[in-house]
């Protein structure tokens, strides 16, 4: 990595007349190690565009900063000259609570909008940290448990103001409509993790608050000798019964007629997975009247497909929705009808690997995290990785193929694996890359597939 410092005393003036509030970067400001030269608090978008302009002539690597907490994810900076602050930039613009639109700046917290929003009994859907801000979560697509039934953060969208590497301001969407040379920014930059430029503003719609809530849980347990969907046998008797049976549960949970909001999957590690349950949380949200008439109706649903014990609950289950912990995380996304071939390609692939990582995530939407201990041998960790893609790529011909991206990971992983391997339309994101920023001096690094920057 290139943590060399460009020529400070030359840049940092013609910085500064564009942005005042500018410091020398120090270890505090690191990014995956590398220390930046500068640190810049722009306070406006017209401020974050002079910024990017000077950063542009002095050729400096530009990496965007909401919060910081996802930075130990991902790939880490290939250089990184000047970090862009949005803390400064932290208001709620305009909220349109009779239209249920509000416009922020990028840099408020979610804890801060969902505050701001509570008073009309309005909501962001997105159940995301409290601490991530608008323009991380956005560059990231961060999402949790009722993606299923609101979507992520592109869903959500409805503009974004941005500023590109060059210092140009674009805008999408929203109160200002306005689409810059035919792309739709609001979704290029959903998932960009920095790289096409800088969020500064984002509108989005809302959602009231519902009136009552209820968590539906259910337990699936594998049964001995029993075997379903090839899921590997661990010994102690085979986990492939409750993964079929969970598979199932999730699927007839998510598309029926009782509009659930989440499809949650819960599988712990460490023991062998014929002793660990496969626990469903499905949560309904609604009427306080209606909330509990699905809410036993879901229950019998469970009780139908094999779950048990059923249990309905207005408190969140132990983990609903937590940071998928672990040192290496690794993020699968498919269709909700190959669940079943998933799992059974996470079984496998723990077990040719010897490791046995925990599982969660919104099931039912198609997403989940497997999550590996610190104490995993970086070796197996890799090897678990590469067996988990070799299994999900060659899925049963007819069973749409899922992809698997490791979110984080110690860097001899990110090295052995990769954090994105046969990435579909990896060239075209590049083309997009070069129209937004030919020189590749926003985060740098990034995206390392093939070629990535
Ligand atoms: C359930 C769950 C799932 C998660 N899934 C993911 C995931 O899939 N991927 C992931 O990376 N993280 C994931 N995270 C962690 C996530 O990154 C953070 O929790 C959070 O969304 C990031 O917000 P932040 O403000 O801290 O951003 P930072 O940590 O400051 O930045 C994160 C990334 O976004 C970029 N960025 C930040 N602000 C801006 C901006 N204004 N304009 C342009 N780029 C910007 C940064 O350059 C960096 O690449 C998940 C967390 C949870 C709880």
């Amino acid at each position: 990595m290139d943590t060399e410092r460009v020529a400070v005393p030359a840049i940092g003036p013609d910085l500064a007349a564009a942005c005042p509030s500018l410091a020398a970067g120090t270890t505090a400001d690191a990014v995956a190690g590398a220390v930046p030269a500068f640190v810049a608090w722009p306070a406006s978008t017209e401020e974050a565009a002079g910024l990017l302009r000077a950063a542009a002539r002095a050729g400096l690597a530009v990496v965007p900063r909401g919060a910081g907490t996802g930075f130990g994810w991902g790939s880490p900076p290939s250089r990184c000259d000047l970090v862009v602050d949005l803390s400064s930039m932290d208001q709620v613009i305009e909220h349109g609570a009779g239209d249920l639109v509000v416009r922020v700046q990028a840099g408020l917290t979610i804890g801060a909008l969902a505050a701001a929003l509570a008073a009309a009994g309005q909501e962001l859907a997105l159940d995301v940290p409290a601490e991530a801000t608008v323009g991380g979560v956005v560059a990231t697509g961060t999402t949790g448990p009722r993606r299923l039934r609101y979507g992520s953060p592109r869903d959500l969208l409805l503009g974004l103001t941005v500023v590109r590497a060059d210092g140009t301001i674009a805008h999408s969407g929203g109160k200002v409509v306005k689409n810059v040379a035919g792309y739709d920014i609001g979704k290029l930059f959903c998932g960009s993790h920095g790289t096409l430029g800088l969020i500064t503003e984002a509108t989005f719609r809302l959602h009231p608050r519902p009136g009552a809530v209820a968590w539906v849980t259910a337990e699936f347990f594998g049964a001995s000798g029993a075997g379903a969907s090839g899921a590997g046998a661990s010994g102690a008797g085979d986990p492939g019964a409750g993964v079929a049976a969970a598979s199932a549960a999730v699927a007839a949970a998510a598309n029926s007629a009782l509009v659930p909001s989440a499809v949650e999957l819960d599988w712990p590690g460490g023991t062998p997975p014929s002793r660990r349950p496969l626990r469903v949380g499905v949560l309904l949200e609604g009427t306080p009247s209606g909330v509990a008439e699905r809410a036993e109706r879901m229950s019998e649903l469970l009780t139908f497909a094999g779950g048990g014990p059923v249990s309905v609950s207005d408190a969140a289950p132990p983990r609903w929705g937590a940071l998928p912990a672990g040192a290496t995380v690794v993020r699968m996304s498919f269709w909700v009808s190959a669940l079943d071939a998933v799992l059974a390609a996470l079984l496998a692939a723990g077990e040719s690997a010897g490791v046995r990582p925990a599982v969660t995530g919104a099931a039912g939407a198609g997403a989940l995290y497997a999550c590996l201990d610190p104490d995993t041998p970086d070796e197996d960790a890799a090897r678990f990785v590469t067996a988990l893609r070799e299994r999900i790529a060659g899925l049963s011909p007819g069973a749409p193929r899922g992809s698997v991206a490791v979110l984080a990971g110690p860097p001899p992983v990110l090295a052995a694996a990769g954090a994105y391997r046969d990435v579909p339309g990896a060239a075209l994101m590049r083309a997009v890359r070069d129209q937004f920023d030919p020189g590749r001096r926003m985060f740098p690094g990034r995206f390392n597939f093939a070629g990535g920057e």
